[in-house]
């Protein structure tokens, strides 16, 4: 299935990715590039909603307590 590297979910480098993590696109300049990519393609933009949305959940979890 890989093509070729993502970061993991939990790594910092997800703060400044290559590549969309849910398309494969490569992505111009890091982190702007992935915002202007979540602009072009709204499937991608939900798929990080929802993954964004999991995170602070999981972290909720933690905290909230
Ligand atoms: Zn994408």
């Amino acid at each position: 299935m890989t093509s070729h590297d993502h970061p993991q979910r939990d790594s910092p480098d997800w703060e400044r990715p290559d590549f969309c993590p849910f398309c494969g696109t490569a992505l111009a300049d890091g982190g702007a590039g992935f915002v202007d990519h979540m602009d072009d393609s709204p499937p991608c933009a939900e798929r990080f909603e929802s993954w964004r949305e999991r995170i602070t959940d999981d972290v909720g979890g933690e905290w909230g307590g």
